[in-house]
């Protein structure tokens, strides 16, 4: 029987460089999408065409109610979750002073409860399937903290900390958690950066250089495959970030 994933945030960037890996290894996809509609559309025309099983599916996965007709959607679909993405997010820059409540709050909803959300009402079908896999992808700045990023820095810390957790919580149940924590990836997320501040920043970087998505994607996979790694936080980040 065919494997199933749900990417969030499968529309863009990051996101769908892992569709697009999990299409290629033969898994059913559901890619979430919230509100690139056109591009989600194309990604599955374009799947379907090379015989990839792919579907849509469109979510604000901060929203408890969304999440669960994702969610069922893939069981009657598909009958089964066995890997779970949890990718959607967004990023902001802003002096902590300036940073207002809503703000904080609308970092905290789409980059930390979209987690605690799709992780919740996923579990269950993966426990009665006694395996699963889910990857959450958090950030270096939830490591290491970063300036002007502290509602960011502190949901993606929260995302590592849910993993570890739930890694010791759901382990006895054959159900492996791991965050993939990007440094600075070539994606949308990162266009108001100026010429000048990628160059700043890449000379930082002692491979010298922005990393691409299918670096997570390849990292992501790896973590499908292997059986014996659970609760860990995975810096991709071309040496950016060395203990
Ligand atoms: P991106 O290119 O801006 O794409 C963000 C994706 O998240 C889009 O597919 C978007 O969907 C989706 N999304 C945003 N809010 C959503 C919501 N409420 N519900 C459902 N989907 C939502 O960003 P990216 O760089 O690929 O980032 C992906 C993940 O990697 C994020 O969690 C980000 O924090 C993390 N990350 C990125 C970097 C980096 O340098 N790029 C570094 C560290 C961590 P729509 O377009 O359909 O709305």
């Amino acid at each position: 029987m065919m494997k199933t994933a749900i990417v969030t945030g499968g529309s863009r960037g990051i996101g769908a460089a892992i569709v697009k890996m999990l299409a290629e290894e033969g898994y059913n996809v559901i890619i979430n999408y919230n509100r690139s509609e056109e591009i989600a559309k194309r990604m599955k025309e374009e799947f379907t065409s090379k015989g990839y099983s792919v579907e849509t599916f469109q979510a604000d996965v901060s929203k408890r109610e969304e999440v669960k007709e994702l969610v069922e959607f893939t069981i009657q679909k598909f009958g089964k979750i066995d890997v779970l993405i949890n990718n959607a997010g967004i990023s902001q820059t802003k002096l902590f002073t300036d940073i207002t409540e809503e703000d904080w709050n609308n970092m905290l909803n789409i980059d930390l409860n979209s987690v605690f959300h799709m992780t919740q009402e996923v579990v269950p079908y993966m426990i009665h399937e006694k395996q699963g896999c889910i990857i959450n992808i958090s950030s270096i700045w939830g490591m290491i903290g970063a300036s002007c990023e502290v509602h960011y820095s502190v949901a993606k810390a929260g995302v590592d900390a849910m993993t570890k957790s739930l890694a010791k919580e759901l382990g006895p149940s054959n159900i492996r958690v791991n965050s993939i924590a990007p440094g600075i990836i070539d994606t949308d997320m990162n266009r108001y950066l100026s010429t000048e501040e990628l160059e700043q920043i890449t000379e930082e970087i002692p491979l010298g250089k922005i990393g691409n998505t299918s670096a997570i994607a390849k990292c992501a996979k790896w973590l499908m495959e292997d059986d014996y790694t659970t609760g860990q936080i995975i810096s991709i980040n071309g040496g950016w970030n060395i203990n």
